[in-house]
C-alpha cells in the first residue's frame, strides 16, 4: 500500500498540542474546537490531558492538549505524561504552541520535540504580545530552520486559528510520508557518539524508539527512560557500555559532561534561529533577561546569592530600621514622662502611662523595622526574582516531598503567616497544601521579629542582624526536617511536578514599594489599636490586682523615711526598696500567680516568669510578647526617674536572663503558635483534624528545641 493510499482511508487523525505551560495552548485548543476548556493564567491548569474532536473535509481530527512542560527531559509527571503520548500515541501532528514574546525559552521545548522526530506545525502564538513589545519574526526563516510550517495566532481572540485549521487539515490530508524533519546537529563530536549509541539501540528491542531521540537521552541521563524502553539485562549492557565511552570521550574533549554538552548546543541551535529570524529591540533585552536568569538560578551559584539577598535584607531591617526606632523609643517615653506629670498620681495615671502607652509603645517601636522588611519582600516579587527563586528552590522543596512553588507561600510566611497559608490554595495537590500550611508557623514572620529586635539589642546588640538572620535559618531548617519526617510518614505520594512562567524581570517601581510598606504599616498600626491595646489593659489590670495587703515589710514607711534623710545612697536604698515593693505587688498579682504554676515547665529553658508570662499572652499575637514584658517591667517603676528603657530592664543582671537563655526564649518564640489568627485560618484552610495535629507540634517542637539550646549550652558552658 502506498501512502496515497493510506490518506485516502484513513479517517481519524490525532494531533497534539503542546508548548511551555501559559503559552495559550489552551486557549488555542479552545479555538481549534469550538470548546470551553478552562483557561487560566496560572501554572498548572491543564493537569490533566484533553481531548476533543472535529470532523472536516470528510476527516475527523482528535485534538488533544498536553499538560504544559518546558522541557521533555526531566521526571516530572506532565513531562511524562506528554512524551509518553508523543512516543507511544505517534500523533499525526504535533502543533508546538510558543509564546511568540518568549521564543528563546519557548524553543528549547521544541528542539526536543523535533528530537522525537515527530511531524511538527509551529503555532506563534501572543502574537499580539510579540507585536506589543517590538518584537519582528520572519515566519519563513523559522520554517526555514525548522522544516516546520509556521501558523500565527492570537489564542485567547481566536485570531489565525482558523487558518492553523486549515493548516492542519491540509497537513493530514497531504501523503504523510516524505515530511522532513531536519536534525539539530549537536557538532561533529558528540553527533559521532548519538550516531554509534544509535546503531547499538537499532540492534535490541528498543529499536521501536526514535533512535537518536533514545540515545542522546541517555546521553543526558534523562530519568524515567524505563517507561518507554525495556531492554533485557543484555541489551541494557550492551547499550550502556557504550554510553560510558561516548560520555568518557565527549568529557575528554568538550571538557564538560554531556548532558550540559548537548543543552549548549541545543541553546546555541536556539540562538543561531533567533539571531537569523526575530529582529526588534527586545531581543537584546531578552538576552540580558536570560543571562540573569542563567547566573540567577544557577545550579550552584544561584543559591549563596539567594542567600546572600536574604542576609542583606535583614541586615538592612535592624541597621537601618534602628535609628527610626529609638526616635519612636524616645517619643513613647517622653509622652510616659508627659502623662505621669500631668495626671494625678493614682490607679489611672498608672493604667495610661504603664499600661496602655507603654504597652503599646513597646510594639510600636518596631514599625520601622517591620516596613523595611516588608520593603524587601515586595522587592523581590516585584522585580521578579521571587519565581526565579521558587524555581531554585524547587530542588530542595521536592526533598520534602512538595513542588517549588510551595516556597512561595512559604516565603510569604516570613511577612505575616496569614495570607501565606492563604496562598496555599493556588497549589494543585491537596496533600501540598496540607503539608505547606503545617510548615508555614515556622517561617518566622515579622511580628517575631519585633521579639528578635528587642532581645538581640538587649544581649547581642554587636551581631543582631546575624542572630536575627540565624534565627530565620532555624525556622527554615526546623520546617525542612519536619517536612522531611512528615512526607514519608503521613503524606506517602510524590511532590507535583513543578511548572510555572517566570515574569519578565521589571525594575521595581519607588511608588508600588511604599505601598507595599505603608499597607504592612496600616495593618501593624491597626493590631497596635486594637488586639494590643486590650492585651496591654489586660496585662496592666493582671499584674496590678488583687493588691498586696501587707508586704513582708513596711516599705512605705521605709521609704519615706529614707527621702527625708540625707544619708549619702539613700536615693540608691530608695530605688532598691521599690524594686523589691514591686516585685511583691506582681507575685501577689493574678500574673504572678499564674507564672508561678507554669514556671515549673519553663525552668528547664533558663525563663524567668515575666518570659513565662510573655509567651502565654503571646499566642494572642507575637508582638504581645514584646508589650506584655513592657508592661511587666515598666510596672511600679518610677518613669521620671528615666530609669531605663525596655532593653536595659530586660538586660539588667537582676533579672537573672542570660544571653543563653535569652536566645533560648528567641527559638522558642520562633516555633510556637505564631498568633491565634493563624490557627483559625489553619482550621479553615486544612480542617480541624491537622490544625491539631500542627498546634501539638507548635507546643512540643520549640520546648524540646529550646531545652536542647539551654541544656545543652550550659553543658558546654555557655551559660
Ligand atoms: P496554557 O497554560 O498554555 O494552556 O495557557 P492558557 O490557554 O491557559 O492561557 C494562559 C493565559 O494567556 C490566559 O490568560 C489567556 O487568556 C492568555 N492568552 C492565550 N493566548 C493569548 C494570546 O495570543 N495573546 C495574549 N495576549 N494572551 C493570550
Ligand atoms: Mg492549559
Amino acid at each position: 500500500m502506498s501512502n496515497a493510499v493510506i490518506s485516502v482511508e484513513r479517517k481519524l487523525f490525532t494531533v497534539a498540542l503542546v508548548g511551555n505551560p501559559n503559552c495559550g495552548k489552551t486557549s488555542v485548543f479552545n479555538g481549534l474546537v469550538g470548546g470551553r476548556a478552562h483557561v487560566g493564567n496560572y501554572p498548572g491548569v491543564t493537569v490533566e490531558k484533553r481531548s476533543a474532536k472535529v470532523k472536516r473535509e470528510g476527516i475527523e481530527i482528535e485534538f488533544v492538549d498536553l499538560p504544559g512542560c518546558y522541557s521533555l527531559s526531566a521526571a516530572t509527571l506532565d513531562e511524562r505524561i506528554t512524551r509518553k503520548f508523543i512516543l507511544f500515541n505517534k500523533p499525526d501532528l504535533v502543533i508546538n504552541v510558543l509564546d511568540a514574546g518568549n521564543l528563546e525559552r519557548n524553543l528549547f521545548l521544541t528542539t526536543q520535540v523535533m528530537e522525537m522526530g515527530a511531524r511538527l506545525v509551529v503555532n506563534l502564538n501572543m502574537w499580539d504580545e510579540a507585536e506589543k513589545q517590538g518584537i519582528h519574526i520572519d515566519e519563513s526563516k523559522i520554517s526555514a530552520k525548522t522544516g516546520a510550517p509556521v501558523a500565527k495566532t492570537v489564542g485567547h481572540k481566536g485570531i489565525g486559528v482558523r487558518d492553523l485549521l486549515n493548516l492542519v487539515t491540509r497537513l493530514l490530508k497531504e501523503q504523510v510520508s516524505g515530511h522532513h524533519v531536519p536534525r539539530i546537529t549537536y557538532g561533529r563530536e558528540i553527533d559521532q557518539e548519538i550516531a554509534e549509541i544509535a546503531s547499538r539501540v537499532a540492534q535490541t528491542s528498543c529499536n521501536t524508539l526514535p533512535p537518536r531521540w533514545y540515545a542522546v537521552n541517555l546521553l543526558e541521563d534523562s530519568v524515567n527512560l524505563n517507561d518507554f524502553a525495556h531492554p533485557t539485562p543484555e541489551e541494557h549492557s550492551l547499550i550502556m557500555s557504550q554510553v560510558v565511552v561516548a560520555k568518557n570521550r565527549i568529557s575528554q574533549y568538550l571538557k564538560t559532561d554531556s548532558e550540559s554538552a548537548v543543552n549548549e548546543k541545543r541553546f546555541q541551535y536556539i540562538e543561531e534561529l533567533i539571531r537569523s529570524s526575530v529582529t526588534g529591540e527586545q531581543s537584546d533585552r531578552m538576552k540580558f533577561s536570560n543571562k540573569l536568569d542563567s547566573l540567577l538560578t544557577h545550579r550552584f551559584l544561584g543559591y549563596p546569592i539567594f542567600l546572600f539577598f536574604m542576609w542583606l535584607i535583614f541586615q538592612a531591617t535592624y541597621v537601618i530600621g534602628q535609628y527610626p526606632a529609638d526616635w519612636i523609643g524616645q517619643g513613647v517615653s517622653l509622652l510616659q514622662g508627659w502623662m505621669t506629670a500631668i495626671l494625678p498620681a493614682g490607679w489611672v495615671t498608672s493604667l495610661v502611662a504603664d499600661g496602655m502607652i507603654g504597652g503599646m509603645g513597646s510594639v510600636l517601636v518596631f514599625l520601622p523595622n517591620i516596613m523595611i522588611l516588608y520593603l524587601g519582600i515586595a522587592f523581590m516579587e516585584d522585580t521578579g526574582y521571587m519565581s526565579r527563586a521558587a524555581f531554585m528552590m524547587d530542588r530542595f522543596t521536592r526533598v520534602l516531598g512538595l513542588n517549588g512553588k510551595s516556597f512561595i507561600p512559604l516565603l510569604m510566611g516570613f511577612g505575616c503567616n496569614v495570607p501565606a497559608i492563604m496562598a496555599t490554595r493556588t497549589l494543585e495537590s491537596n496533600r501540598d497544601r496540607i503539608l505547606s500550611v503545617l510548615l508555614i508557623p515556622f517561617m518566622s514572620c515579622s511580628a517575631r521579629l519585633s521579639v528578635y529586635v528587642l532581645f538581640c539589642g538587649a544581649f547581642f546588640p554587636n551581631n543582631a542582624g546575624n542572630v536575627i538572620f540565624s534565627l530565620y535559618l532555624l525556622g527554615i531548617l526546623v520546617a525542612v526536617g519536619l517536612g522531611y519526617i512528615l512526607k514519608d510518614s503521613l503524606f506517602k505520594q510524590i511532590a507535583t511536578p513543578f511548572f510555572m512562567e517566570f515574569p519578565p524581570y521589571r525594575k521595581p517601581t519607588f511608588k508600588t514599594g511604599l505601598l507595599h510598606m505603608w499597607e504592612r504599616a496600616r495593618v501593624y498600626l491597626k493590631k497596635i489599636g486594637g488586639v494590643i491595646l486590650i492585651a496591654s489593659i489586660v496585662i496592666w489590670f493582671l499584674g496590678n490586682y488583687p493588691k498586696v495587703e501587707s508586704y513582708s515589710q513596711n516599705y512605705p514607711a521605709q521609704i519615706e523615711q529614707l527621702q527625708k534623710s540625707d544619708l549619702p545612697g539613700a536615693h540608691q536604698q530608695v530605688v532598691q526598696l521599690e524594686r523589691k515593693m514591686a516585685v511583691e505587688d506582681i507575685e501577689h498579682s493574678f500574673i504572678g500567680r499564674f507564672g508561678s504554676m507554669i514556671g515549673p515547665t519553663l525552668d528547664p529553658l533558663g525563663f524567668n516568669w515575666q518570659m513565662g508570662i510573655a509567651l502565654v499572652t503571646g499566642f494572642v499575637a507575637k508582638e504581645v510578647v514584646v508589650s506584655t514584658l513592657g508592661v511587666l517591667y515598666q510596672l511600679g517603676e518610677d518613669v521620671d526617674e528615666n530609669s531605663s528603657s525596655l532593653i536595659n530592664a530586660i538586660a539588667s543582671p537582676s533579672n537573672g536572663i542570660t544571653p543563653l537563655a535569652a536566645f533560648a526564649f528567641l527559638v522558642f518564640v520562633l516555633l510556637y503558635t505564631p498568633c491565634v489568627s493563624v490557627i483559625a485560618v489553619m482550621r479553615r484552610e486544612i480542617g480541624a483534624k491537622w490544625t491539631w495535629f500542627g498546634v501539638v507540634l507548635q507546643f512540643v517542637i520549640p520546648w524540646i528545641a529550646a531545652c536542647c539550646i539551654f541544656q545543652g549550652g550550659r553543658l558546654f558552658g555557655l551559660g
